[in-house]
């Protein structure tokens, strides 16, 4: 059969889409770009918030009435996992796999051959099925890698724990095996991810933590030019964890640490780690071990009580901290989540408002940070070139999510090459070869 496969949602989603993609090749299938050609689009969902939501209905909606007689509906993922029955009343769908469920999906399809009346339903409860294949998504030279699925934590506005279930680790022999094979594909970065990356291995052995992985990784799949790890818990930040990002030569100095606020009670209210000085040692640890550190947050404004004195502090925070890199989320409150019912939910206008004032902020302070670079020396992973240009990105941006280095010279796609900075905006950087 031929599938045509839509992802929407963070790279998470794009891991298991890759690896649905992969299952559905090795069994004899095709995948295909276009939609009018396919027997079957797969929707991959995200359901983690009330805009990507909408996003997923507008979508199913535009399919339903838009696809052919005999093409089949399938959606998978987060939403699957969380609104099975109302996608099945709302939409003509053939089929609903859950978050769990995608190893399964060549047998969904096959089925799908044989045309039943009711959709197929595969939502296993958190925890009921484990993934027992490879679980990476590749994009040109870059691949991700799943190191963990799941979440410990009990944030107050996040669905996640409740859709995933507990975390579970990838063993590290399965990882280093998955990353020789990438790099003998030709994979230069890999992008480690996880619901909380720095919590990686806890469900294992005492000895199997993410500073442990990374120096495996390092050794053993030689021809990795670089190692990137996607979403710290800031308190799960450890010295060693330090140690071996600052003397391990693939791990790229960089990190993304989601803090999520910046003044205490709003993190005591949102079940999060609230010592700030903790966060502000970790973060000046990390600076102080590697000066070309490059800090990522991401936060969120309008949890549900903060005040304009509350707003204020994370301002503070994040002008005090100048993080390299960050992302505002305007709070949705998640149905079945301890902050859905909060009160003193924040009017949408005022939400609006605080995360104009929240970005502009980082704007500036972004601006300034990459005003710097001009004249540095950096190298730069090419993932595009034409019109007599090329763009990349260096250790300091990760793909999808950050900048670009834009090189006034057109180079061959998946070679790392040195640069010089010569300007800058708030995103991005322009350079030419060194
Ligand atoms: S750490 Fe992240 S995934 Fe886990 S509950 Fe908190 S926000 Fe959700």
């Amino acid at each position: 059969m031929r599938i045509h496969i839509i992802t929407l949602g963070c790279p998470k989603n794009e891991v298991d889409s890759e690896m649905m993609a992969v299952l559905l090749l090795q069994a004899g299938h095709q995948t295909v770009a276009e939609r009018d050609r396919a027997d079957v689009i797969l929707v991959n969902t995200c359901g983690f918030i009330e805009p990507a939501r909408q996003e997923a209905y507008e979508l199913l909606d535009e399919l339903t009435a838009t696809r052919r007689r005999r093409q089949a509906l399938v959606v998978a993922g987060c939403l699957a996992q969380r609104r099975c029955d109302e996608i099945c009343q709302r939409f003509e769908v053939d089929a609903v796999i859950g978050t769990r469920a995608w190893p399964e999906i060549v047998g969904v399809v096959e089925q799908l051959a044989h045309r039943q009346r009711r959709p197929i339903r595969l939502v296993p409860e958190a925890g009921d099925l484990v993934a027992s294949v490879q679980r990476h998504a590749t994009r040109g030279n870059t691949a991700y890698i799943k190191i963990a699925d799941g979440c410990d934590a009990a944030c107050a506005y996040c669905t996640i724990p409740r859709i995933k279930g507990r975390q579970r680790s990838k063993a590290p022999d399965d990882i280093v095996r998955e990353a020789r094979e990438l790099v003998a594909e030709g994979v230069l970065e890999a992008v480690l991810i996880a619901q909380d990356s720095t919590a990686y291995g806890r469900d294992l052995t005492a000895a199997t933590n993410l500073a442990a992985l990374l120096r495996r990784l390092n050794a053993e799949a030689s021809g990795l030019a670089w190692q990137r790890v996607l979403y710290a818990y800031p308190n799960h930040v450890t010295p060693e964890l330090i140690e071996t990002m600052t003397t391990t030569p693939s791990v790229c100095h960089y990190l993304d640490i989601p803090l999520q606020h910046g003044h205490p009670d709003v993190l005591r209210r949102m079940r999060r780690p609230h010592d700030l000085q903790q966060v502000h040692g970790t973060i000046e640890a990390l600076r102080r071990a590697m000066p070309d550190m490059a800090l990522r947050s991401t936060f969120i404004v309008g949890f549900p009580g903060e005040t304009e004195c509350e707003f204020e502090g994370l301002l503070e925070f994040i002008e005090q901290v100048r993080f390299d890199k960050v992302g505002v989320f305007q709070f949705s409150a998640e149905e079945g989540t301890p902050a859905y019912d909060m009160p003193q939910q924040v009017p949408i206008e005022l939400m609006q408002e605080r995360y104009d004032r929240a970005m502009a902020l980082q704007q500036r302070i972004s601006a300034e940070i990459n005003q710097k670079m001009v004249g540095r020396s950096l190298q730069v992973l090419v993932e595009g070139v034409g019109d007599g240009i090329s763009v990349g990105r260096s250790y300091r941006d990760a793909p999808e999510i950050d900048g670009l280095v834009i090189i006034d010279a057109e180079l061959e796609p998946g070679r790392m090459v040195e640069v010089e900075v010569i300007a800058a905006d708030e995103y991005d950087l322009e350079a030419r070869p060194r």
